[in-house]
């Protein structure tokens, strides 16, 4: 596979290049795997070089100073490229310096054996430059193939120009052959042994970023992942307090609903008993009529049956109004009224109340307007209907002493307050008044004509004109209501005295 795929696919046959930008990165790893190398083996080889001259000594005396110059010259070239492989420019020259020495030293070798032709050491020495060639001094193969086939080239050339035996000249020619031909064998595996461990380096170093890069990416994820867990889970917790929230409230919502069933059923069992009196009223004195002894007995009768009619209508509205409240149909609708004119209205109307009358009730009044500048905008109905309530109550729930009711103009709206020396609210009863169907206790408030319905229907009316009501009062004291209406104030002389 390593051998097959990967070469074939991959590396150029014969020169055994990559095709890509792996061969830039392969020839920087190959010098940096390669120089140290390359360096010992050029000292070695300029040892070896210098010291065969020895045998010269021996075998060549005729041409020892031809021969011995000759290996000067290679053994400082040889050490020269060995400098060389010490400077920064080496880097980018030292496979044509090897190639120039190997070849050079091979030169001097085929000098050596022309000179000496049937001297077996200087062929040999030639095979021992091949095998330095392919396997010491770290030429890329092709080179060294090259430059082997030129060297034996040069060599059979010269042999031919210096009349060498041809006998000889076949024979080292084979050896030389054959040589060189293991030689490029040995370098060519070489080669592609170092470049297949080159790519796998590089895949494995890839594969390596990739799986971090992978390893990186889970970790994110994990971390998205678990960031998005907590948020889902803290939303959970969130949607369970509010669920939880919610149960209370219906619960809550469940119980407010029995509550005012039972309130409605109270309310109509009330209310029967409170249409029936009146109705009872009005039928008896009206049988009694036909039997009235006198002129004053028939006024008596007549004055009961208008009571009871006109009590028994106050109840009827009430209950309209209550029933257009619940339908959501009530409107409010806004004109421009003197306000004088309605607290002279109410005064006039309640100053001959049956209560204010038998009971001796001291009923006083105050305006904060002048006459003249009295102006108002607001539903004029249903004020004065929240007026009559407060006032009435007043009456109602006052046995002895006086009732007070006035107003005053706060920044451009109306505050109105009604005081009385009645019998008071428990500070229980204070807080449930305003709603409908509640009046403070059964028993005290029996005698009077009471539905529990004025205050709720009032305390509506002043909400939807943006107004609010309170109550301040305490037990066998008396009460204080007031209510605050905001934005009503049309134009007053008070105001834009006060700058407004
Ligand atoms: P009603 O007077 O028909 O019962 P309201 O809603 O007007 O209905 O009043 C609710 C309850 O508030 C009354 O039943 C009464 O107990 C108490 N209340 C209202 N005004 C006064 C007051 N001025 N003095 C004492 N108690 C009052």
């Amino acid at each position: 596979m390593i051998f097959g795929t990967h070469f074939t696919n991959e590396l150029h046959r014969v020169t055994l290049n990559f095709p890509d930008e792996r061969e830039e990165k392969y020839r920087e790893y190959y010098f940096v795997r390669s120089f140290k190398t390359t360096r010992v083996a050029y000292l070695i080889l300029a040892f070896l070089y210098g010291f065969f001259g020895y045998l010269d000594s021996i075998v060549a005396k005729d041409f020892l100073q031809l021969f011995i110059s000759i290996r000067i010259v290679v053994v400082a070239v040889l050490l020269a490229v060995f400098f060389f492989s010490f400077s920064k420019k080496f880097k980018n020259n030292w496979q044509t310096s090897l190639f120039i020495s190997y070849f050079i030293g091979a030169v001097g070798i085929i000098v050596m054996l022309i000179m000496m032709p049937d001297v077996i050491i200087y062929s040999s020495g030639l095979i021992l430059v091949f095998l330095a060639g392919s396997v010491l001094i770290k030429l890329r193969s092709f080179a060294v193939s090259v430059a082997s086939w030129i060297v034996i080239f040069v060599y059979i050339i010269a042999g031919i120009v210096w009349n060498i035996d041809r006998t000889i000249i076949i024979s080292n020619s084979f050896f030389f052959i054959g040589a060189n031909l293991i030689g490029m064998f040995a370098a060519y595996r070489t080669e592609i042994f170092n470049r297949q461990n080159f790519d796998l380096i590089v895949k494995i170093g890839e594969t390596n970023r990739q799986i971090e890069q992978a390893n990186k990416n889970l970790e994110e994820k994990v971390a998205a992942r678990t960031k998005l867990l907590n948020s889902r889970n803290k939303e959970l917790k969130e949607e369970v307090k509010h669920r939880a929230l919610v149960e209370k409230q219906l619960i809550a919502a469940k119980e407010k609903a029995e509550e005012s069933d039972k309130l409605k059923s109270a309310f109509l069992a009330n209310m029967s008993h409170e249409i029936r009196t009146p109705m009872n009223g009005i039928l008896g004195f009206a049988n009694l009529l036909k039997e009235a002894e006198s002129e004053e007995e028939l006024d008596e009768f007549i004055n009961t049956i208008i009571n009871s009619g006109e009590h028994l209508l106050n109840l009827i509205n009430d209950i309209i109004d209550l029933s257009k409240i619940e339908a959501g149909i009530l409107k409010i609708e806004k004109s421009k009224f003197e306000l004088n004119t309605l607290t002279k209205e109410i005064y006039d109307m309640f100053s001959v109340d049956s209560n204010v009358v038998n009971k001796n009730l001291k009923l006083t009044y105050q305006n904060d307007l002048a006459d003249d500048d009295c102006l108002i905008f607001t539903d004029r109905m249903r004020l004065k209907q929240i007026m009559i309530n407060l006032v009435n109550n007043a009456c109602k729930y006052t046995d002895e002493g006086s009732i007070e009711f006035y107003y005053t103009i706060q920044d451009d709206g109306l505050f109105f307050k009604v005081t009385d020396t009645g019998i008071g609210i428990s500070e229980e009863a204070q807080k449930y008044i305003f709603d409908r169907f509640m009046q403070a206790t059964v028993g005290r408030t029996s005698g009077r004509e009471s539905t529990g319905l004025g205050l709720a229907i009032s305390k509506t009316y002043l909400n939807l004109m943006g107004g609010e009501i309170s109550v301040k009062s305490k037990l066998n004291e008396g009460s204080e209501f007031y209510f605050t209406l905001p934005g009503v104030v049309v134009k007053s002389k008070v105001l834009a005295n006060n700058g407004v």
